[in-house]
C-alpha cells in the first residue's frame, strides 16, 4: 500500500472530472492532478452513445473527451479501471481499489449516476439492455445488427433516441413502451411533446403510451417477448431500457457529505459540499442555483461540462458563483434535433409553427419565461437565456409574433 499526496484529485472519469482537469491546467494549477475513474475507457462524451456511435457515424475515438496522449502531456495522471473505495473528506484521505492512498488539497467528487433497473419477472433474461457505458452501445449495436424487432420500454431522451438510431440506422422495427402518453412529456408537456411523438410515429416507430412492463418471456435464456399491464404482447429480439437514472452518491454519503432533497450532494453555489475544499459537479450535484434561485440537480452534458470548469477555478481559490443557465440538445436521428434552455415550467406560448417542425417555445409562468425549447430556431434560445436571467416580464403576445425582433424585448 502506497501513500502520496496530490493538489487535486478528481473522482470519477466522466466528463464532469474531464473538464475539471482541461481547466485546473489551463488556469495554471501547476502541481499534480489525479483523475481516478472505475470505466475501462478514458473520458468520453455520452451523447453519441445514443446517436452517431450507435448508428455507426461515430468513432469510439470521436467520443473521447480528448486523444489519449493528451493526458500525458498535461500531465495529468489519469487512473483507469479503479475506483475511490472510500472517502474521509476532513483527512483530505482517499483509499482507492488498488488499495493506495490518496492525500489531496482539494477533491471533485463527480461520479455520476447510475441506470434504474426494471426489477420485473424474467429481468434476468440476455438481450435486456441499458444504455450509459459505450460498451452498452457496443452490445445494442451489436444486437441491432443480429436482431429485426427492438422493444424500448421508456419515452425519455433515451428512449427516443435509441429507437430513433435502431431505426434509422440498422432497419431494427421498434416498439416503444411508456407510462407517458406522449413521448417527452413529463420534460416538455403534451403539446411539445407530441412533436417527437409525431416524428418517431411518421418514420415507423409504434408507440404504446399510458402502459407499462409487467413482465419479461423468454426461451433458452433469452428474451423473446415483452407482456405489459395493458395487456400487450410484443415479440422482439431485444430490449433497451431507458427510464432514468439516479445521482450515485454513494462513496460521497459513506464520506458523510450533505445530501439534498433531489438526491444530489448539496452544493452552494459556488460547488462546494458541506466540506470545505471538497467539490461536486454533474449528474450529483445539487448546487444553489444563483440563475434559478433554488437548488438544482441537472442530467445535461453541458452542465456536467460547465461545472467541471466553475469547480475547477474554485478549486484553484476563484470564488465564482455557478450562473450558466443549463443547455440541453438532443437528436432523433436525422430526422429532427432540439435545444433546450431551463430547466423550467409554465403555460407554452409557441413561436413558429410546431406543425412544420420549426418552432420555439417558451415556458412561461406569471409572465416570466422560465424555459425554452427550439427546434430550428436556435437563435431565439440566446434571447430566452437572457429573459430567463433577467426574470423581467415579457409580453406573450409579443414572444408569439414572428414579426417582433426578440431583441427589442
Ligand atoms: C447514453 C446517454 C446519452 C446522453 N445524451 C445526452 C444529450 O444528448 N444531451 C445532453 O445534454 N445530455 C445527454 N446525456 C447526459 C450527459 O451525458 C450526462 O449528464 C453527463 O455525462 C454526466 O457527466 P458526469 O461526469 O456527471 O457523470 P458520468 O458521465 O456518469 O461519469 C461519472 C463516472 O464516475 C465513475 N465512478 C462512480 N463512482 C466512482 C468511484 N467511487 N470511483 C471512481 N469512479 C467512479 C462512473 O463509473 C462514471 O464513469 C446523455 C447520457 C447518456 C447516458
Amino acid at each position: 500500500m502506497a501513500r502520496r499526496r496530490v493538489d487535486h484529485l478528481l473522482i470519477g472519469g466522466g466528463l464532469a472530472a474531464a473538464n475539471c482537469a482541461r481547466w485546473l491546467r489551463e488556469e495554471g494549477a501547476e502541481g499534480p492532478v489525479l483523475l481516478v475513474g472505475r470505466e475501462p475507457d478514458p473520458p468520453y462524451n455520452r451523447p453519441p452513445l445514443t446517436k452517431g456511435y450507435l448508428q455507426g457515424k461515430e468513432s469510439r475515438e470521436d467520443a473521447l473527451f480528448r486523444p489519449d496522449e493528451w493526458w500525458g502531456e498535461q500531465d495529468i495522471e489519469l487512473m483507469t479501471r479503479t475506483s475511490v473505495m472510500k472517502l474521509d473528506p476532513r483527512e483530505r484521505v482517499a483509499t482507492l481499489s488498488t488499495k493506495d492512498e490518496i492525500e489531496f488539497g482539494t477533491a471533485l467528487v463527480a461520479t455520476g449516476a447510475n441506470v434504474r433497473r426494471l426489477r420485473l419477472d424474467g429481468c434476468d433474461l440476455d438481450g435486456i439492455h441499458y444504455m450509459r457505458a459505450l460498451a452498452n452501445s457496443d452490445a445494442i449495436k451489436a444486437a441491432a445488427q443480429a436482431g429485426e424487432r427492438a422493444v424500448v420500454i421508456g419515452g425519455s431522451y433515451i428512449g427516443t433516441e435509441v429507437s430513433a438510431s435502431l431505426t434509422a440506422a440498422h432497419g431494427v422495427s421498434c416498439s416503444m413502451v411508456m407510462q407517458e402518453d406522449v413521448t417527452l412529456e413529463p420534460f416538455y408537456g403534451k403539446e411539445v411533446g407530441g412533436y417527437f411523438h409525431g416524428v418517431l410515429a411518421e418514420h415507423g416507430v409504434e408507440i404504446h403510451g399510458g402502459d407499462e412492463v409487467e413482465r419479461f418471456e423468454g426461451s433458452d435464456g433469452k428474451v423473446r417477448r415483452v407482456i405489459t399491464k395493458g395487456g400487450l404482447e410484443l415479440d422482439c429480439d431485444f430490449v433497451v431500457v431507458g427510464v432514468g437514472v439516479m445521482p450515485d452518491v454513494t462513496l460521497a454519503r459513506s464520506a458523510g457529505l450533505e445530501l439534498g432533497d433531489a438526491g444530489g450532494v448539496k452544493c452552494s453555489a459556488e460547488l462546494e459540499s458541506s466540506v470545505p475544499g471538497v467539490f461536486a459537479a454533474g449528474d450529483i450535484c445539487e448546487y444553489d442555483s444563483p440563475v434559478h434561485g433554488r437548488p438544482m440537480r441537472i442530467e445535461h452534458w453541458d452542465v456536467a461540462f460547465n461545472q467541471g470548469k466553475t469547480a475547477a477555478l474554485n478549486m484553484l481559490g476563484r470564488g465564482v458563483e455557478h450562473d450558466v443557465i443549463p443547455y440541453f440538445f438532443s437528436d432523433l436521428a436525422d430526422w429532427t434535433s432540439m435545444e433546450y434552455v431551463g430547466p423550467g415550467s409554465g403555460d407554452v406560448v409557441v413561436r413558429g409553427s410546431i406543425e412544420e417542425g420549426e418552432f420555439c417555445a417558451f415556458y412561461v409562468d406569471e409572465g416570466r419565461v422560465t424555459a425554452a425549447l427550439s427546434v430550428g430556431r436556435s437563435g431565439d434560445l440566446e434571447h430566452a437565456s437572457r429573459f430567463i436571467s433577467s426574470r423581467a416580464e415579457v409580453d406573450r403576445g409579443a414572444l408569439a409574433d414572428l414579426g417582433t425582433d426578440l431583441a427589442s424585448l
